[in-house]
């Protein structure tokens, strides 16, 4: 992320994620968000060790940041950040909103996440100041009705749907788990993401039987 682009940005999406790997439900949301806000810059941000997965669970940073790198190539208005990768402990969302409101004042931030990672909202650490420093933006995911999410979450927390957007986009049933799955036994995941991601996981052997956690070299 360059600050010379970043100077005229007001209004940021971030968009946090383990991204192992981005598919097209990933890029739709962000899409979406970006036109429905009018967002001028969307971050992904994939995680370093995501506090809520096991270590070793999954796919090497390096390979998980390179991917997403392709597959924002062709939308200007994308870019990756690599704030978390670059930490070597758990990475929490609310250190990554820190670090971006801190680094970037006067810009309106919003933090875009899937209905099912809403849910999760009152798991994670210090919400509290999370809803200070950002507002939500919760996309409808398949499995997850946005009715639900308003009746379960929004009780519990006082002001929460003044913090939080909900937003139906077009649904896509598409996870990482279900390429990951398909890799390993051998069916095509043309269409689910980009084709230049498609290509880097064939050609680094990425979610083979056996292969569980590939190591790239580090690029830094
Ligand atoms: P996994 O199956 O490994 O959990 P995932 O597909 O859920 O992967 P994540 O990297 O965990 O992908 O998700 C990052 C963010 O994108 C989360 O906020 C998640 O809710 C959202 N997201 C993922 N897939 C979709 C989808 N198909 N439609 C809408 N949002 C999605
Ligand atoms: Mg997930």
């Amino acid at each position: 992320m360059s600050h010379r682009t970043m100077k005229d940005v007001k209004n940021i999406g971030l968009m946090g994620g383990t991204f192992d790997p981005i598919h097209m439900g990933h890029l739709v949301t962000a899409e979406e968000a970006r036109q429905q806000f009018a967002l001028d810059r969307v971050v992904f941000v994939p995680a370093g060790y995501p506090p809520h997965k096991e270590k070793g669970a999954v796919t090497d940073p390096e390979h998980r940041y390179l991917m997403t790198t392709l597959a924002v190539m062709s939308n200007p208005f994308f870019t990756v950040s690599r704030v978390e990768i670059e930490r070597k402990e758990a990475s929490y969302t609310i250190n990554t909103v820190r670090y971006f409101a801190e680094r970037l004042p006067g810009r309106r931030l919003f933090f875009i996440t899937g209905a099912d990672a809403i849910l999760e909202i009152l798991t994670w650490k210090d919400y509290r100041e999370l809803l200070e420093l950002c507002t939500f933006i919760a996309v409808t995911r398949p499995g997850y009705p946005l009715d639900q999410v308003c009746d379960t979450v929004a009780p519990k927390i006082p002001g929460l749907l003044e913090k939080v957007h909900f937003l139906e986009i077009p649904a896509l049933a598409i996870s990482s788990t279900y390429i990951r799955e398909r890799v390993s036994r051998g069916l095509t995941i043309k269409y689910l993401t980009p084709e230049p991601v498609e290509q880097y996981i064939h050609k680094h052997g990425l979610y083979l039987p056996g292969k569980k956690d590939c190591s790239v070299e580090k690029r830094l």
